[in-house]
């Protein structure tokens, strides 16, 4: 399948305004609440016109009085009432149930999809905001993960723009910008480790939700944060980075840079090495997805020279990181395997952080899951939905949920 990168970016500098309504899914996440933070920062640019949460009802409230967006979407439906109370003073429209995410995504009140939710979920509405014509600002990797090769040619076929909101793959964006003709040999996506990084297996048995979840230089959501403990982020955005840039595995490398100061780098044809830098903040790549392809001004904390001494490099340790081997094995085998390697993940990251698995066990329920799954080379959308499913419940059975 042939994916033409550059479509992308001229679709995008040919936007006849500036000015954009962001459609924010999951804003009540840590990629919500910066997008907000950044839409607020520039009133006259952007607007936030549907907010949506699973079950933070309260923020989602808090956030619709101060945006005033079209409608809003409560994932849980018992907190409907209280939702629609709340905003009776408003002219806000308010659904609720996963269903409604959907309808949310087919409105035609927003220009961009800030696609911040988590995990398999956002895969669904993602779908339905490329096929009523919306641009992507893409956080939720697992939507390319799971069903990459469909997203991807949707919104070839629609002609919209999936713009990284991922720190790697929007430094990799960001270096590929006015480098249309030139062939990519290789790009290197950079790892901080996480906050496990140069421990050994004897170490990582015992380790607790509490350690697990603290980042040394991001604050994430909590299935991210386990992710990056265990180096499964560093896996799923190698997928991501495939499909969003049309690469082979062999063109992408990791390579492990505590400092988080180098987001990624690519490496072009003649040799020459381009790399993204700046402190570890999102709200850079958020604003940089939704202001695409312009840059505008921030007060945003500067990086200085001066005062950050070292920058270092590392190969990553495979042996003991296994969840990273299992995600390049899944990359490499390629069709319904990363969706089986995502649902077996997120099911080990749900029963880790209920402290029913330890960390080490949610290598082996990935594993066994992804032995024990049919495997389908060319799957569609309705199969990876299927293998999805499967995957998930093979899962949790291992884990007895
Ligand atoms: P988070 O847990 O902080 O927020 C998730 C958001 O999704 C919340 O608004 C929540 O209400 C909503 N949500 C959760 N489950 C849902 C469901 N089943 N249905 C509908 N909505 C649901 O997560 P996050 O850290 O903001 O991450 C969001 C996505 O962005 C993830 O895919 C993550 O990998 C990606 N990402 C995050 C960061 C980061 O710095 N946080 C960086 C890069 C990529
Ligand atoms: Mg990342």
């Amino acid at each position: 399948m042939e994916f033409d990168f550059a479509y992308a970016f001229e679709d995008a500098i040919s936007a006849p305004s500036l000015y954009k309504r962001i459609g924010v899914f999951g804003s009540t996440g840590s990629i919500g609440k910066q997008t907000l933070d950044v839409i607020r920062a520039n009133p006259n640019l952007f607007s936030a016109t549907i907010l949506t949460a699973q079950s933070n009802a309260e923020l989602l409230i808090e956030q619709a009085l101060e945006f005033k967006p079209h409608a809003v979407v409560i994932g849980d439906t018992k907190k409907y009432e209280l939702v629609k109370e709340a905003l009776k003073g408003i002219e806000t429209v308010v659904m609720a149930g996963e269903q409604s995410l959907e309808t949310a995504a087919a409105m035609d009140c927003f220009d961009m999809m800030m696609a911040g939710i988590v995990g398999f979920a956002g895969l669904k509405p993602t779908l339905q905001a490329i096929k009523t014509g919306k641009h992507i600002a893409l956080a939720n990797k697992e939507t390319l993960v799971v069903a990459g090769d469909v997203v991807m040619l949707m919104a070839q076929q629609m002609g919209v723009s999936i713009i990284p909101v991922d720190s790697e793959h929007s430094a990799i964006f960001q270096c590929l910008v006015g480098e249309k003709n030139n062939p990519i040999e290789k790009i290197i996506l950079t790892a901080s480790g996480g906050p496990f990084v140069g421990r050994k297996p004897n170490f990582l048995v015992n380790v607790k939700r509490e350690h697990a979840i603290q980042h040394p230089n991001w604050s994430m959501g909590a299935k991210i944060s386990i992710d990056s403990a265990s180096l499964m982020n560093k896996g799923l955005e190698m997928i991501e980075a495939k499909w969003l840039f049309d690469l082979k595995p062999s063109q992408i490398e990791i390579v492990i840079h505590p400092q988080s100061i180098i987001h990624s780098m690519v490496q072009f044809k003649d040799n020459s090495i381009k790399a993204q830098m700046g402190l570890p903040d999102m709200k850079l790549p958020i604003q940089y997805a939704l202001s695409y392809p312009h840059r505008f001004e921030n007060d945003f904390p500067r990086f200085n020279f001066a005062k950050s001494a070292t920058l270092t490099f590392d190969p990553p340790d495979i042996k003991t990181f296994r969840n990273l081997g299992l995600a390049i094995t899944a990359l490499n085998q390629g069709g319904n395997m990363p969706c089986i390697l995502n649902a077996a993940n997120e099911l080990a990251v749900y029963g880790f952080l209920k402290n029913r698995l330890g960390f080490l066990d949610m290598t082996e329920v990935i594993e066994r899951t992804m032995a024990n799954m049919p495997f389908i080379e060319n799957p569609t959308l309705e199969e990876y939905f299927e293998s999805d499913g499967e995957a998930r419940n093979f899962a949790a059975s291992l884990i007895n949920l």
